[in-house]
């Protein structure tokens, strides 16, 4: 028996196949005639709530610091946070040429499903493919003009919309946002393994709610139990780009619309990373 190649479509199980290999078809979508993006940088975690937006919103802010120009596609349809984060509330505008993001304080533009819907609060009850559908949209229908950078916030694991945004969007890295409490071990292997077969670099690991310093005495608790995030990191060959403690001016400048005045700063070796390597 003749032996097989091994096949590098993700749903064939071969490494390489004559078949596959023939078959292979460009998923890719073409943005808007208008847009000019130069990085696209997807924000991954395993699961919902470690703190993904979070990071999406905070790299965005340390970027645009750095006089870079940045744009937020919230990819994250069912439990969209970045407009809460950036306190936008207008609408999304259509010409006939197409979608115009909602720009933040700041000047960041931003596309999300919750500024299309006629009420926030609105729940998205979309199958899937329709929802992988509107992620595409947000790509290829949006007038985002020049940016140096569009953050991708994705939603949590590795399911239909984070398969349709690697497949459609041209990825140029992915952090992966864990938290203590998770199975950070098994998390950032999936995140790295689908990383590999779509063949998009990890720029590294950012561990959200990693510590909590007490305003009292200074000393950092772990509060969700000890940090493995180093040797995992060191075990994947990825650098840690950040470790953000539990911070109650965190969650009210994220929950209150004001994470553009958030001084802090735990982004400061992402932002140099992102600026080196992507
Ligand atoms: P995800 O996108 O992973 O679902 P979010 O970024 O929306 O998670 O964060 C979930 C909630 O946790 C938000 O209300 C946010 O304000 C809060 N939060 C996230 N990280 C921190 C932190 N380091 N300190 C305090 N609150 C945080």
């Amino acid at each position: 028996m003749a032996e097989e190649r091994k096949c590098s479509s993700t749903s064939c199980g071969k490494d390489s196949c004559e078949g596959c290999d023939k078959a292979k078809v460009d998923f890719s979508v073409a943005p808007h005639a208008m847009s000019h993006v130069k990085k696209v940088v997807g924000i991954v975690s395993g699961k919902g709530g470690v703190g993904k937006s979070l990071v999406a919103s905070l790299l965005a802010v340390a970027m645009s610091k750095k006089g870079y120009q940045c744009g937020i596609l919230d990819a994250d349809i069912t439990g969209p946070s970045i407009p809460k984060a950036f306190g936008v509330k207008d609408k999304v505008m259509a010409s006939g040429e197409g979608m115009l993001p909602v720009y933040s304080q700041g000047g960041t533009p931003i596309m999300s499903i919750n500024l299309i819907l006629p009420s926030d609060t609105d729940p998205v009850v979309w199958r899937g493919p329709v929802i992988a559908n509107t992620v595409k949209q947000f790509w290829s229908d949006v007038i985002w003009g020049d940016l140096d950078y569009l953050f991708v916030d994705m939603p949590p694991g590795t399911g239909d919309v984070p398969l349709t945004v690697f497949q459609s969007l041209p990825v140029d890295g992915i952090v992966v946002v864990t938290s203590p409490q998770e199975l950070v071990s098994m998390i950032v292997a999936k995140a790295v393994k689908m990383a590999e077969l779509m063949k998009i670099p990890v720029l590294g690991l950012v561990e959200n709610m990693s510590y909590f310093r007490c305003p009292d005495n200074g000393k950092d608790y772990q509060i969700f139990g000890e940090s493995h995030i180093n040797e995992i990191a060191e075990a994947h060959g990825l650098p840690v780009l950040a470790r953000i403690p539990i911070d109650p001016e965190i969650a009210a400048a994220c929950d209150g619309g004001r994470i553009e005045e958030f001084e802090g700063s735990c982004m400061d070796m992402a932002a140099k990373k992102l600026e080196e390597d992507v």
